[in-house]
């Protein structure tokens, strides 16, 4: 199978030149965070499936979800990515249940956030500042540097292809607006905890995802993506995956300024728009 070459080439990348390890006092927050969220790829599911010998459509069921993450200029633009369930269902005691094969969200963590000077990284140290990792600089060396930038541009590719594979269409965003009274519904007064005599309101970020897989199910969308993930299940629908994965490498674009994204309509099919600005 070609696709299980590509995996272990790029598990290869994983640990290579590394001098990190968890600290054995770590009581794996990262892996038990809900608020740490981890996206994966369809190929770390596949290299999920092969290495626990489960169907990749049982594992995507019970050890994934659909997950929004906020584009970050605009709240109200949420991009949907696979992530990890947490806490992570792969978790055995303080052992990752498919350490060689996890995914490459998990190999990155923590290193990324360090790999240039000064770096603060995208993390928010106020929400995670706690983590024994992330107390102290790490000192990353050239050669290990290069590997980790190697392994996010092979996540970025992934990524592409994950989002094409589910949803037909990367970057996979959508502007929710036109949900707003769904969205005031789910939203919590935290006026009182502010105390400035002025009205907030807080959305809860599992709202929004309920929110979305909510019109996902009603549009139709979400039965297609089941019925795509079993075609995962057998070594033909893996070799027409690797062949998708083969044309979107030649074609995945940096998505940063990609001026389109989708909104739900009043039956809750997707609409291409216009990325608002
Ligand atoms: S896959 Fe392994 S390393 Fe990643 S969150 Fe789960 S238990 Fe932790």
């Amino acid at each position: 199978m070609r696709l299980k070459g590509y995996i272990e080439n790029r598990t290869r990348l994983f640990n290579r030149d590394s001098e990190f390890s968890c600290p054995h006092w770590c009581n794996r927050l990262g892996c038990k965070d809900e608020r740490l969220h981890v996206s994966v790829s369809i190929v770390d599911l596949v290299a999920a499936s092969l290495v626990t010998g489960q169907m990749a459509s049982h594992l995507f069921r019970s050890h994934y979800k659909i997950g929004a993450s906020p584009m970050n200029e605009n709240p109200w633009i949420q991009r949907f990515v696979l992530e990890l369930k947490k806490p992570c269902p792969f978790l055995s005691g303080m052992d990752c249940g498919i350490y060689g094969r996890r995914p490459i969200a998990c190999a990155l963590f923590p290193e990324a956030f360090f790999l240039f000077p000064g770096q603060k990284g995208g993390l928010n140290k106020g929400k995670f500042g706690h983590y024994p990792c992330l107390r102290e600089p790490l000192v990353i060396s050239e050669k290990r540097r290069s590997h980790l930038i190697e392994l996010m541009e092979i996540s970025r590719r992934e990524t592409f292809l994950t989002e094409f594979y589910l949803f037909g269409f990367s970057p996979f965003s959508v502007d929710l607006r036109n949900t707003v009274m769904d969205v005031m519904e789910v939203s919590r007064d935290i006026s009182g905890s502010i105390g400035d005599d002025e009205s907030h309101y807080e959305v809860p970020h599992e709202a929004f995802e309920e929110i979305l897989i909510r019109r996902l199910g009603s549009g139709g969308y979400l039965s297609k993506i089941d019925s795509k993930v079993d075609g995962l299940n057998s070594p033909s629908g893996i070799e027409v995956f690797y062949k998708i994965m083969e044309w979107t490498d030649s074609v995945a674009p940096s998505d940063k300024d990609f001026p389109y994204c989708y909104e739900f309509d009043e039956r809750d099919r997707l609409k291409l728009i216009k990325r608002p600005t």
